[in-house]
């Protein structure tokens, strides 16, 4: 691309051109927020933009980074946190917007999409037949079968494909029939090394990227180009994030470490077949400690590490490192090429096994590391250098270290708990890091100018809560609230029940399920119930099925893009579930006309993540209860209300049942992160409302 800066179209035009090429109408945000982002982008300062449904944001900031990349050579990267996005603006965004600009630009903007390794087909790991990571003992027949189909299948679409990107290939197959075709980034031989390098998918998508204006990517991704040492997207200058309300918790589940059984199973299957059988044996044994230990533990934070987990990690740890010795030298794959993807494999997992424990063991301090007893580091002479058998962990269960807590707690920077088992799924320990924030202003923000924007970025009104998370600082970066088309106060209802009793912990009270009952008769259907778990989505669909007339769908009878299919086919029709559709669904028109919230979706008691970030806060001087639990429910209430108004025609009800959104003294920071809907809490003015509404349309 060139790097001599042409004479371009401002960017107002640019855009206009777009919409009129699109057969669109130019919204004062739209234009406002192209502006914003061509600043940001010229003045190198951060921007957080909010902006409403309708406002047309993808354009508002695809216009700029186009002009950006046609302008200084550099490519513009676009992260999303959902696939659907990410299709939105390759399959339809992109190629429409690159039609309607070619003429008023130097070139035609091309853009590509760029996954993580582990998406694309391995053509070496298929040829080479690496090893298969599954341990089929642990398998039902039926599903041993059934991933022995989806195998079949991925080899013969892996003979026609041309991309050899996973999402290709329809109806999807599972995580553990692809991990037998795929790698990961460490795992991964590197083009030079490796025998099919040349014609390596993972590769070719690099190279495409690398001559695009645009690369769409996802947060993952982007996280992980941030943070490695190695770059995995182009050079780039300027990131926009959209939908980047998510950017946190994405960021946060890619610096997640785990360890249990499987993963260390992993580890020996992978390094057994390479080193001294004893060495392998040694690792099997901490695993099946660790197993042990795990099954009888009660899931949960793990605040003060026990003296038995402590020696076990120590253990793991020390395993794991003596495997890694007996490996070799790394670099010994150039004189043994036909086990270099064997070794490689081997490497990634033992060293995924033995940081994943030092980590563990780094989360409760110093006198955790168990440095003392172990010796096979010292010997080894390996400059990883942990060694020991968890001499320094505390012993008896308990924090026997006599620190003082809320010192603990501010020095405290990752958290360690532990999952319970699901099915094939053993316990697992988990670690992550309290705030992400330093992280992403360290790596993200440092050398680069970054756009974020979503529906829902300013909550109670302001910018400042997911700034911090974000680790930006005052001056370092600019926030615009962009607004949105529709007009909530006269299309919208905010109804909060105030009538109703409180929330409680034993299920739905009666009481709901006949508010939900008589909503639903008014409105005929048309409704779409947010839950905050499960087990409430299915106990209102069980006890609201015998009672109305109206088809009742529940997330988890089909998949969920079946369901919302369903759901928006017909008026009639209601739908009641969980997490993903707080998020996921856009349905304009009739078929949705009324949203009901069960209780303000704030993090469980136990969400050991949650709860630690929450006591953290606290402990360092600030409200922890708002800071983390007020968010999240701020966050998740603004886009399960932002499901009702998805087209200038729609109008509706978004019905709250939980008392304490009218009433808690956090209730203003909430109500304030909520769409500017007109507010009632006459249940009766509402069903009237609602049978207007039905009987108009
Ligand atoms: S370069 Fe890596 S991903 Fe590509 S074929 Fe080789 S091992 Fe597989």
């Amino acid at each position: 691309m060139p790097k001599d800066r042409p004479e371009l179209p401002p960017v107002e035009e640019l855009l206009t051109s777009a919409v009129t090429a699109l057969g669109g109408v130019e919204r004062p945000g739209q234009v406002k927020m192209a502006q914003a982002v061509r600043d940001a982008i010229e003045s190198e300062e951060h921007l957080a933009v909010q902006a409403g449904t309708g406002t047309g944001k993808s354009l508002a900031y695809l216009v700029p980074a186009i002009r950006h990349a046609a302008e200084s050579g550099d490519a513009v990267v676009v992260s999303t946190a959902t696939i659907a996005l990410q299709r939105q603006l390759v399959d339809r965004d992109l190629p429409r917007l690159a039609d309607a600009l070619e003429s008023l630009l130097p070139h035609r903007p091309e853009f590509a999409i760029l996954k993580g390794r582990r998406n694309y087909l391995c053509r070496h790991k298929m040829a080479a037949g690496m090893p298969e990571d599954e341990d089929d003992q642990l398998f039902d027949p039926r599903e041993v079968s059934a991933t022995g189909r989806m195998v079949q299948r991925i080899q013969e679409w892996a003979n026609e494909t041309e991309t050899g990107d996973r999402d290709e290939i329809v109806p999807g197959v599972s995580d553990q029939a692809w991990r037998q075709f795929s790698v990961t980034a460490r795992e991964c031989l590197g083009a030079q090394r490796c025998p099919s390098g040349a014609d390596c998918f993972a590769e070719l998508a690099r190279e495409r990227a690398g001559a695009a204006d645009v690369v769409v990517t996802n947060h993952a991704l982007l996280a992980i180009d941030a943070m490695e040492d190695f770059a995995v997207l182009p050079e780039h200058d300027v990131v926009v994030v959209d939908e980047a309300h998510e950017l946190v918790d994405r960021v946060t589940s890619v610096v997640t470490g785990e360890l249990s059984e499987s993963t260390v199973s992993l580890a020996v299957r992978r390094a057994g077949r390479l080193i001294e059988q004893g060495v392998a044996d040694r690792l099997q044994e901490a695993g099946e400690d660790l197993r042990a230990l795990l099954a009888v533990a009660p899931p949960g934070r793990v605040d003060t590490l026990p003296g038995s987990l402590g020696m076990t990690l120590a253990l793991v740890r020390d395993a794991a490192f003596a495997c890694i010795t007996a490996l070799g030298p790394r670099n010994k794959d150039k004189d043994d090429p036909e086990n270099a993807g064997l070794r490689k494999a081997a490497f990634t997992a033992l060293d995924e096994v033995h940081d994943t424990a030092q980590r563990m063991l780094d989360a409760f301090g110093p006198g955790a590391r168990g440095d003392e007893a172990g010796d096979d580091a010292e010997d080894a002479g390996d400059s990883r250098g942990s060694a020991g058998s968890g001499g320094g962990a505390n012993g008896g269960g308990v924090n026997s270290g006599g620190t003082d807590a809320r010192s603990e707690e501010v020095h405290r920077a990752e958290v360690v708990w532990l999952e319970e088992g699901r099915g094939r799924v053993p316990p697992t320990l988990r670690v992550a890091p309290l705030s992400v924030g330093g992280m992403l202003r360290d790596k993200l923000f440092g050398d680069r100018t970054v756009v974020l924007t979503s529906a829902t970025l300013a909550l109670g009104g302001s910018f400042d809560s997911l700034s911090r998370q974000w680790g930006l600082r005052a001056g370092e970066w600019t926030g615009l609230d962009v607004g949105s088309p529709f007009d909530h106060p006269r299309r919208g209802i905010l109804y909060v029940a105030t009538h109703l009793p409180q929330p409680g912990r034993d299920g739905l009270p009666e009481a709901y399920v006949d508010e939900i009952a008589e909503l639903i008769e008014a409105a005929g259907g048309r409704t779409l119930g947010l839950f905050s778990s499960m087990r409430a989505a299915k106990a209102a669909t069980e006890a609201l099925r015998e009672r109305l007339d109206v088809p009742l769908l529940c997330q988890g009878d089909d998949s969920t893009s079946q369901l919302v299919k369903q759901f928006a086919g017909d008026p009639a029709t209601c739908l009641f579930g969980t997490l993903s559709l707080w998020q996921g669904v856009d349905v304009p028109g009739p078929s949705l006309t009324l949203v009901i919230i069960d209780r303000i979706p704030f993090p469980r008691p136990d969400d050991p993540l949650a709860s630690a970030r929450q006591r953290h806060v606290a402990a360092t001087g600030g409200n922890g209860f708002m800071a983390v639990a007020a968010t999240h429910a701020a966050l998740l209430l603004a886009q399960g209300a932002g499901r009702l108004l998805r087209s200038m025609d729609d109008r509706g009800v978004v019905a709250v049942l939980d008392p304490r959104l009218a009433t808690a003294r956090y209730s203003g920071f909430l109500l304030n992160s909520l769409p500017p809907f007109w507010r009632t809490t006459d249940p009766a003015k509402v069903r009237d409302a609602l049978r207007r509404l039905t009987a108009g349309s």
